[in-house]
């Protein structure tokens, strides 16, 4: 059994997780970032300790948003946690429960158990993508995470696909996320309807009922989208790409209109071989990601090349 932890913005979720990546147990609680990070560290050992009351961990893995430094388990400049960086979480959770513990990337983490456990199995040039608050990716080959520079994780939700975009808190204008993620999706679907009070769920009914206006706004968010997925197509010739995350719960509406950009655009590489696939584990993913990035880094499975 794995203890896992996964660290956002708005929760932390904690659970039990086996070796094959079902969740035996969980809690969760709000981050309250505001409280600082002893407070937060502390209630994560303590909902730990509460779940994992009757079983033996292993090991502890983590996800957790934003910048991380994966060999020294420290989290860097968090937006979502600005209390909580230099935060040594890998080293206060090793001194609570006196076993091996390993953090990544919370989209490292969840392409890790989608390349294991989900939809990714036995593809060996996998990436995974979340479209959600935000959007992350993380690049699984031959069953190795590809890393930056000091263990840095590219930031592909920040590639550039439309330079007179939007202003992005990265710098940059018109990037991938501040066109594609729930909230640009929802900031341009309230102007363009003129509804202050729209909802996703609202836009994705009304797209579905034939509103013209709402199926602009999905036409535009399959072009976008495309156009990101194109480069990643074009960049790495993939075997698959798998798509998770809340904007995706909707993809009906708009992934046709992803495939028709990729279709045009990546006509120098086999593209129709990159498989689009809807990532499977769901619900899950977050917490069963955090268990693989402990197997991945200290488990008897993991390659001798991959950590
Ligand atoms: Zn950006």
């Amino acid at each position: 059994m794995i203890g896992a932890i996964d660290i956002g913005g708005t929760k932390v979720a904690v659970g039990v997780v086996d070796s094959d990546g079902r969740i035996v147990r969980r809690a969760e609680c709000p981050t309250a970032p505001e409280r600082g990070f002893p407070d937060g560290l502390g209630r994560t050992i303590g909902m730990l300790r509460e779940v994992a009351a009757n079983a033996e961990l292993q090991g502890i893995g983590i996800g957790c948003t934003g910048p991380v430094d994966p060999f020294t388990g420290v989290l860097g400049s968090v937006d979502l946690l600005p209390s909580w960086q230099g935060g040594a979480l890998v080293a206060g959770l090793a001194e609570a429960f006196h076993v091996p513990v390993a953090m990544e990337n919370d989209a490292d983490a969840a392409g890790l158990a989608e390349a294991v456990w989900g939809q990714g199995r036995g593809k060996r040039r996998f990436l995974y993508v979340t479209v959600g608050t935000g959007i992350g990716v993380s690049i699984i080959l031959d069953g190795a995470l590809y890393r930056g520079v000091d263990g840095s994780h590219p930031e592909i939700g920040h590639q550039v696909i439309d330079a007179s975009g939007p202003p992005c808190y990265c710098g940059a204008r018109g990037c991938w996320e501040s066109l594609v993620a729930g909230p640009a999706l929802l900031a341009y679907a309230k102007s363009r309807l003129g509804d202050a009070a729209l909802t996703g769920a609202r836009i994705a009914e009304m797209a579905e009922a034939g509103d013209p206006a709402a199926l602009a706004v999905m036409e535009r968010q399959g072009y976008y989208l495309g156009l990101g997925l194109a480069n990643l197509v074009t960049i790495f010739c993939p075997d698959m790409i798998a798509l998770g995350g809340g904007v995706m719960q909707s993809s009906h509406l708009f992934l046709e209109r992803a495939r028709q950009v990729i279709r045009q655009c990546c006509t120098m590489v086999p593209f129709e071989k990159a498989e689009l696939a809807m990532a499977s584990l769901g619900a899950d993913t977050a917490l069963a990601g955090a268990a693989q990035v402990w197997h991945y880094r200290f488990g008897a499975t993991r390659q001798t090349n991959a950590v």
